[in-house]
């Protein structure tokens, strides 16, 4: 096994193995970048250490072959002391992860290299600043001193001078800074900083290592679902230098605006600077556009080196380079993150460019990112108290109470407080704030300031760099121009779409892609933006594209015409139960406490045409299209009144001895239907059994309903859905019945109405049992909610709230089973039935109405065992139908 790689041997299809980072470096390598030569060290070794608590042996062997090979590529020695080689060690992991682990530049300096150093560069300023850099990141990230200690010190040695920036500090300055932060180290290590070059690198690797499992790191994985078992590699690359003075620079790009897609020169530049000054906000960065006039060649350059990545990588890039002396060189490039908006438009951006095609399309943007689009937003009409503007950095409207440190935004958003997080920048030390936050709002920094990058990253609401707001992080405060004071506590709105920020609280409105979807918006009108014409676009890709039918939960005609707007196929659940609800609910209890078989016939009777009016409007509504109807599900005493409500009510009035008689029958029927584990209980099926007629009655009302619609010249196209069957015995006696009210309507209204009967499969024994059932079903609906109840012993509405969260930090699920369909365990069910109901009845129409219909991860794995459709709510079918479009792409 071979744990070391020179830039030259990877490519950027290697990101497990060599990391985002390495891969991509030696991507740009082999296509003849300025890349710094250097090598990567794999996620492999990295795993071995981590599971080992040492390097692999082979490990030091390779790495002292590829030093040696770089040392004589590069004409000098690691460290050595006229002219010291100087190399940075990067972490870089598979996916990136911005700013969680570490990276150590200049490693290879010493007391006395630092002088070859000087020599070499002829600039002794430089030499003692990338020496006081290295102390102050090795003592950081290798020995753990508190970084603090070494800005304080910084900050003092300023103040002394009485300048502000660290450039004005003169090499004797940092010769000073330099003996102090060795002290620094001394002190609170107990040892000197390492003088040894090899040894400082063999330190800083192992540190890279470690840092895959630091706190910051965990946190950062379990929030993007990032496996922890990945590791990261290391890159070591040889050092270029951006802070020789005013002809040298370090910068960020991207190669289109991460924002809205749009083309053009998008990034910050900082003069005479290293590594993270840019992302970090020391100084103020210059727009990238400035670089123009800087240094003219470099910038062209740039230009060009951002086309050929575009091209070749056929997508948006983000970009560090650093300029030397004016020659320009490639640290970093990566699939850059963009919002949801710029992910629909360059997406359809490049299929124009001819770069990727529409199945390719379909894979660079989500599910998760359409929801987003279709968050509310604010109103534009609405009165507004505007503080100040800074960068739209990550869009979405977000209103809370100010809060001013991480702290407080997770103990207020605990207590259900919205908060609004306000820094004068972020660090990595804020994610558990910028979690618990519904935004973000910096005074300081760019669209490539952590807080940006994060935010984007989750899909989060934030504005950076508002740097006409006055953040006063330790008075708890915010000052905007004209004097106006935000204390904590005070209402904010941010919009991360404009950069706006507003006092107090401002409505929102709905989105113009829900708009578009409502049909309020068309996507050829001329005032439809941008981004609705990139949505209809890759819906249509979608459309296309797609094998699974996409159908929507609804019980009445108002959501079932929203969901044709929103694309819906047809009804995959209308549930019945709300139709006994309201007024109607005296007529369940008439039925319930029936004793003779006149009174519940009367019953029924009086629900019938009330069942059947719903029916025809709903048929009508989804005209030409199939609509499954489920027969009555929950049991009986969720229609009655609550237990001890009524127990109290009656007692009460027995006290005052006026009792009234159907009160004490509620009360009788409410003791013997009450069940300890209702979920078990006398529900679905079973109630269809056991309480004569009823079933009986809704197979007429649904009968009746799609005679009266044919004979209208309507197209009904009815399903009824038996719930809860276990076995095959009970579908076929309520199928019988079934048959026979069908054909009495038939008879009766003179239609033939092709009425399907089927089931629903969520019990494990009917999931286990698929190939009996389908005998009497003629089609199966996976009900995942009750099927992922019963197969993992748990009930929804009380396990979330007690237990999952414990199992979701301890990584047992990586997501709620409920939200995300469990593929080993209920999903191999539902693979199984899907075969074995196939083969006892190969026309078997095949489909799922749990939550997970809507939810991108599982509509793949319905896609993938061959439903023929999912069903979901009204407002999850824009997604159910992308994501169907991206499974079969
Ligand atoms: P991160 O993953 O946090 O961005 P990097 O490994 O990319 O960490 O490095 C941090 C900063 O140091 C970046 O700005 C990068 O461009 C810069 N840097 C890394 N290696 C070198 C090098 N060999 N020469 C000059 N700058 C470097
Ligand atoms: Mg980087
Ligand atoms: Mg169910």
């Amino acid at each position: 096994q071979k744990f070391v790689y020179d830039f030259t041997e990877g490519n950027k299809d290697l990101k497990d193995l060599l990391g985002g980072k390495g891969a991509n470096l030696a991507e740009m390598t082999n296509l003849g970048l300025p890349v710094p030569p250097g090598f990567t060290i794999t996620t492999e070794a990295c795993k071995v250490y981590l599971a080992s608590g040492s390097e692999p042996t082979a490990l030091r062997d390779e790495v002292t072959a590829h030093l040696g090979a770089l040392e004589a590529r590069m004409g000098k020695k690691l460290g050595q002391a006229d002219d010291p080689l100087l190399v940075s060690v990067r972490s870089g992991a598979k996916f990136s992860m911005p700013g969680m682990m570490d990276t150590v530049l200049n490693i290879g300096l010493s007391d006395e290299s630092v002088t070859g150093l000087a020599a070499q560069a002829g600039d002794e300023r430089f030499a003692w600043d990338s020496y006081r850099r290295l102390i102050q990141m090795f003592g950081k990230t290798v020995l753990g001193v508190d970084g603090e200690l070494f800005e304080d010190a910084l900050e003092e040695a300023k103040r002394a001078k009485g300048v502000t920036t660290d450039v004005d500090l003169d090499a004797a300055d940092l010769r000073g800074l330099v003996e102090e932060f060795k002290g620094i180290v001394s002190k609170e290590t107990g040892r000197d900083f390492p003088q040894e070059p090899r040894e400082q690198m063999d330190l800083a690797i192992r540190a890279v290592f470690d840092s895959w499992n630091g706190e910051r790191a965990k946190l950062y994985r379990r929030q993007e679902r990032i496996p922890g078992d990945l590791g990261t590699a290391v890159n070591i690359c040889s050092m270029v230098f951006g802070n020789l003075g005013p002809d040298s620079g370090t910068g960020v790009a991207f190669t289109r605006d991460p924002a809205s897609g749009h083309q053009g020169v998008y990034g910050d530049y900082l003069q005479n600077a290293q590594g993270e000054d840019v992302v970090a906000g020391i100084r103020n960065t210059v727009p990238l556009a400035d670089l123009e006039r800087i240094d003219k060649a470099s910038y062209d350059r740039l230009i060009s080196i951002m086309e050929t990545l575009e091209t070749h990588y056929r997508d948006l890039c983000d970009i560090e380079f650093t300029i030397e002396r004016g020659k320009l060189w490639m640290l970093q490039t990566r699939i850059g993150k963009r919002t949801a908006g710029a992910a629909f438009r360059i997406a359809t951006q490049l299929v124009d460019q001819g770069l990727i095609d529409e199945a390719e399309a379909l894979q660079r943007v989500t599910g998760g990112q359409l929801a987003q689009l279709m968050f509310p937003r604010f109103d534009e009409k609405a009165k507004t108290d505007l503080l100040g503007r800074g960068i739209a950095a990550s869009p979405g409207a977000a209103v809370g109470k100010a809060v001013f440190d991480s702290y407080t935004a997770v103990k207020w958003s605990r207590s259900g407080e919205k908060v609004i997080l306000i820094r004068r920048e972020t660090n990595p030390d804020d994610l558990n704030g910028m979690i618990a936050a519904e935004g973000i709002l910096t005074s300081r920094g760019g669209k490539t300031s952590h807080a940006a990058v994060v935010a984007r990253g989750m899909g989060k609401t934030c504005v950076c760099g508002a740097e006409e707001l006055e953040v006063d992080t330790k008075r708890r405060r915010m000052t905007a121009p004209g004097g106006v004071v935000i204390e904590e506590g005070d209402v904010v709105s941010i919009d991360g779409s404009t950069g706006k920020v507003y006092l107090g609280e401002v409505p929102v409105v709905p989105s113009p892609v829900v708009e578009y979807f409502e049909g309020r918006m068309h996507a050829g009108a001329d005032d439809a933006d941008e981004l609705v014409q990139a949505v209809h676009r890759v819906m249509a890709y979608a459309d296309r594209m797609r094998r699974l039918r996409v159908r929507a939960n609804a019980d009445n005609a108002e959501d079932a015409s929203r969901a044709r707007r929103f694309g819906a196929q047809g009804i995959g659940l209308c549930r019945t139960e709300h139709m006994f609800l309201g007024e109607r609910r005296e007529m369940v209890e008439r039925l319930i406490l029936a004793d003779t078989d006149a009174e519940r016939d009367e019953a029924l009777g009086a629900l019938l045409p009330l069942q059947k009016a719903d029916f025809v409007e709903l048929f009508e509504a989804m005209d030409g299209l199939p609509v499954t109807v489920r027969l009555l599900d929950p049991p009986l005493h969720e229609f009655l009144p609550d237990i001890t409500e009524l127990s109290v009510r009656v007692a009460l009035a027995e006290a005052r001895e006026d009792a009234n008689e159907n009160d004490l029958r509620l009360l009788q029927a409410v003791h013997k239907l009450h069940e300890q584990n209702p979920m078990l209980g006398l529900r679905g099926v079973r109630l269809g059994l056991v309480i004569p007629g009823l079933f009986a009655m809704q197979v007429r009302a649904i009968a009746e309903a799609a005679a009266e619609r044919k004979n209208a010249k309507g197209d009904p196209r009815a399903e009824i859905m038996i719930p809860l069957v276990g076995t095959v015995q009970e579908l076929e006696i309520v199928r019988e019945e079934a048959d026979q009210v069908i054909a009495e309507v038939e008879a009766a209204t003179g239609t033939s109405l092709k009425l399907t009967i089927g089931t629903m499969i969520e019990l494990p024994r009917a999931a286990l049992t698929a190939g009996q059932i389908a005998e009497a079903a003629q089609f199966f609906s996976f009900g995942t909610n009750d099927l992922t109840q019963t197969v993992w012993g748990f009930s929804r509405d009380d396990v979330e709230a007690s237990f999952f969260t414990a199992y979701l930090e301890k990584g047992i699920f990586g997501v709620s089973p409920f939200e995300t369909i469990d593929r080993d365990g209920v999903g191999s069910l539902v693979r199984s039935a899907v075969e074995a109901g196939r083969a006892t009845r190969p026309d078997l129409k095949l489909g799922v109405c749990g939550e997970h219909g809507g939810d991108p991860e599982s509509v793949h794995f319905f896609h993938e065992v061959g439903l023929d459709y999912v069903s979901c709510s009204p407002f999850r079918i824009p997604v159910a139908r992308l994501e169907a479009g991206r499974a079969a792409a």
